[in-house]
């Protein structure tokens, strides 16, 4: 019987598997993965990721390789404009780094990430199963019981499902969730432009919803284009000439003549926040327990703040002799996780509402607010450091830099 079932190899579920067994080597922990076994290398996106999840990444021993792959953003300015505008007018601009000089986040080529969290299973003995789903779930008492595509049972004392929005174990446990649909896709893409741009990150706030240009190491960038689901299809699916006007007409000329890369894909954006994050001998995390509006790049970060919360969680009941896949056990995983996710599910959801119109007065107000928190610094600094993941009393270890 295994200590530890992960179902899901995606970023999330790599992490707990490596942060469980570095700081518990003698648990059995196993990886189950329904991907064939090269299908992340096929993955051309990047994401944001925060100040706190790279120091974990540096407890794990894997900040130093992925660093040199890791465009630090130095400077972040938010404009609200509508997408004929000749110029965007900037309301807001952030900038410095929140602690140990590091700034508040890095984009990461999603491939060098799990590349490094790949390796670190194979260092640790963590055995990774490709090309098998779950199926079944069941809680038998003393363990779970997992049933995978292949007809084959796996047990186990604690299952974490890492599988996903669509996570099929959640719903395999009876877990419900509260669910909606923005009706808007976001289209991903990388961007190479004539001049550098100076680690800054750019978000435009436009009439269909956010357009985000994040700096890639070199003259480069990743997209984050929010357009209305239809239109969104209708661009990706676009020849490439029609796809650079509409791109330009958005991304402007600052950075010279630009040429966007061929890969380019549409994700349905929509909320989910499941109503429980434990049942027994299951925990839930990452895009699992919730899948948010990408406008502020907190997805994959909230999925690492989980990880080390329920790290901690699990090591410290280990270490007392507890039952680790028991619901007195997880319960502090999920005190510890539901606010602060609750938390940014309505702040996405709010924020997307608010700036994703054309409706004058409230691009008015929304305005002003972005005035305000621009020409306050406390203000400013608060945010920037929440956003960073640097604030917190009740901060996990790992997100501290610190062993568990
Ligand atoms: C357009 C866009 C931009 C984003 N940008 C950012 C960003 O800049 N910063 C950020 O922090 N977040 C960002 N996010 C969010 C981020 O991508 C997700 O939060 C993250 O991918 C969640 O990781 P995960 O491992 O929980 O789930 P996933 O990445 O979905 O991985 C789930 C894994 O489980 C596997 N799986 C599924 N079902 C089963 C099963 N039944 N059995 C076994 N395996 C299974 C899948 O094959 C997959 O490998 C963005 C999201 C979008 C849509």
């Amino acid at each position: 019987m295994l200590d530890v079932l992960v179902v899901g190899g995606g970023y999330v579920g790599l992490s707990a598997a490596v942060a469980i067994k570095q700081a518990a080597p003698h648990l059995a922990v196993e990886v189950v993965e329904a991907a064939p076994e090269d299908a992340w290398k096929r993955d051309p996106r990047a994401s944001a990721i925060i100040a706190a999840a790279t120091k974990m990444l540096d407890v794990f021993g894997l900040w130093g390789r992925i660093e040199p792959d890791a465009q630090p953003i130095t400077r972040m300015i938010v404009t609200d404009s509508k997408t004929s505008d000749p110029v965007r007018p900037v309301f807001l601009t952030f900038d410095g780094a929140v602690e140990d000089g590091r700034p508040f986040a890095h984009m990461i080529p999603n491939v060098s990430m799990v590349a490094a969290l790949r390796d670190a299973c194979a260092d640790r003995g963590i055995v990774i199963r490709h090309g098998l789903r779950a199926t079944g779930f069941r809680d038998t008492g003393p363990s779970a019981e997992l049933t995978l595509s292949d007809g084959s049972v796996i047990q186990a004392r604690l299952v974490v499902a890492c599988d996903g929005v669509r996570s099929r174990l959640r719903d395999l446990a009876g877990i419900r969730t509260v669910t909606w649909q923005y009706g808007q896709s976001g289209i991903v893409t990388t961007v190479e432009h004539e001049r550098p741009h100076d680690g800054v990150a750019e978000e435009h706030f436009l009439p269909a919803g956010p357009f985000a240009i994040l700096p890639l190491k070199g003259n480069r960038s990743s997209l984050v284009w929010t357009e209305r689901t239809e239109d969104a299809d209708r661009l990706v699916a676009s020849d490439g000439l029609v796809f650079e006007a509409e791109l330009e007409r958005r991304f402007g000329h600052k950075l010279g003549t630009i040429r966007a890369t061929p890969d380019r894909r549409a994700f349905p954006l929509g909320l989910t926040l499941a109503r429980a994050f434990i049942a027994p001998r299951l925990a839930l995390a990452g895009d699992a327990a919730h899948g948010i509006h990408p406008i502020s790049g907190q997805g994959l970060n909230l999925g690492f703040k989980d990880v080390a919360a329920l790290a901690e969680t699990v090591v410290e009941a280990d270490r007392l002799g507890l039952d680790i896949g028991s619901v007195n056990v997880l319960d502090r995983y999920q005190v510890w996780r539901r606010f602060d996710t609750f938390r940014m599910g309505v702040t996405t959801d709010v924020l997307n509402r608010l700036f994703s119109n054309d409706v004058t007065p409230i691009r008015v107000l929304r305005d002003l607010g972005l005035g305000v928190v621009d020409r306050i610094p406390g203000l400013k600094s608060y945010f920037i450091r929440e956003a960073a993941g640097a604030s917190g009393h009740n901060r996990p270890r790992l997100l501290g830099g610190q062993n568990i």
